[in-house]
């Protein structure tokens, strides 16, 4: 795998209200990832949040927010736990270090600064931060399909859930089901079984273009598709597209009535303004997608409407 395409160039935050400070380091690290720097505890705080860097070099003595009070306001955030801080310091001793890694830095570097000591722990850090991105990232997907797998599905879905009740705004979500797969699988063999999943997946995935669309595998032959600020009537489009453009792949299923593999989507959308919203927008699509069924499949059917 080449991880240069992962994470082509790593952001790099110093935290330091010395300008001589932040020159030298900035001068270390020069080749190493772009780099930003703020000369306040408070800059710096809301300015990793809007970077989003890939390892924070923050210096330990400054006024007002000093080093120890900004690592732990970092650490708060949880879009910046994952996010390495490494100390400098003028003070050594095990009291210090104790306090430092207690505020959740992973490192320390003591002054007067050395290049070498700098790029050393600076490249050592953002390598173990860059193989943490790759298996976080691994963890949300699916093996079989490469798209989303289920727990990254929930992560999102929660959270959709909680931006759409703050400013009340419909969210759509579709629940996608593979017509007889079970009868595929019986006829073909499992190896068709997982490419037929595979085609299907990289066709939802495809659909799925719009900023804050996500699509994820649910479970077995199933899928889910989140569409932020989405109506009734959007959803119901979508789905019904989805279902057209799983006919046109035309992959031959001998079992099923239409000839071809065939998708059932049941669709959902409104205010998730309910404490359990979704656990119901959940319940909501999949009854949806039994009246699919029952329908006679290779359709869509939209929750709440008979
Ligand atoms: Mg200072």
């Amino acid at each position: 795998m080449d991880y240069s395409d992962v994470q082509p160039e790593a952001r790099i935050l110093i935290i330091d209200d010395s300008s001589t400070s932040i020159r030298l380091v900035s001068h270390f690290v020069r080749d190493m990832g772009t780099v930003h720097f703020a000369t306040s505890g408070e800059m710096g705080l809301k300015m990793a949040l809007d970077l989003q860097p890939d390892l924070i070099l923050l210096d330990m003595e400054m006024p007002g927010m000093d080093g120890l009070d900004t690592c732990r306001r970092l650490k708060k955030q949880r879009v910046l736990e994952n996010v390495p801080v490494i100390f400098i310091t003028a003070h050594s001793g095990v009291d210090y270090e104790v306090a430092g890694f207690a505020a959740g830095a992973v490192d320390f570097i003591g002054k007067p600064l050395t290049e070498m000591i700098v790029r050393a722990r600076v490249r050592t850090h953002l390598t173990l931060k860059r193989q943490g991105d790759l298996l976080r990232e691994q963890a949300m997907r699916d093996g079989l399909t490469g798209i989303h797998n289920r727990r990254a599905f929930d992560e999102r879905f929660l959270l959709e859930c909680r931006r759409h009740r703050r400013n009340p705004e419909s969210l759509g979500l579709a629940l996608i089901d593979i017509d007889n797969f079970k009868a595929y699988n019986d006829l073909y063999g499992h190896q068709a079984g997982d490419a037929c999943l595979r085609e299907v997946a990289q066709v939802i995935d495809a659909n799925v273009r719009r900023p804050g669309e996500f699509a994820a595998r649910y479970g077995g032959e199933e899928f889910a598709v989140i569409l932020p600020h989405c109506a009734g009537d959007e959803v119901q489009r979508f789905g019904a597209f989805l279902v057209s453009q799983i006919r046109v792949l035309a992959l031959p299923h001998e079992a099923s009535a239409a000839g071809v593999v065939t998708i059932s989507v049941g669709v959902i959308a409104g205010k998730p303004v309910a404490e359990d919203a979704e656990q119901q927008f959940l319940s909501s699509a999949d009854a949806a997608l039994y009246r699919a069924k029952a329908a006679g499949r290779n359709c869509v059917r939209l929750a709440g409407r008979e």
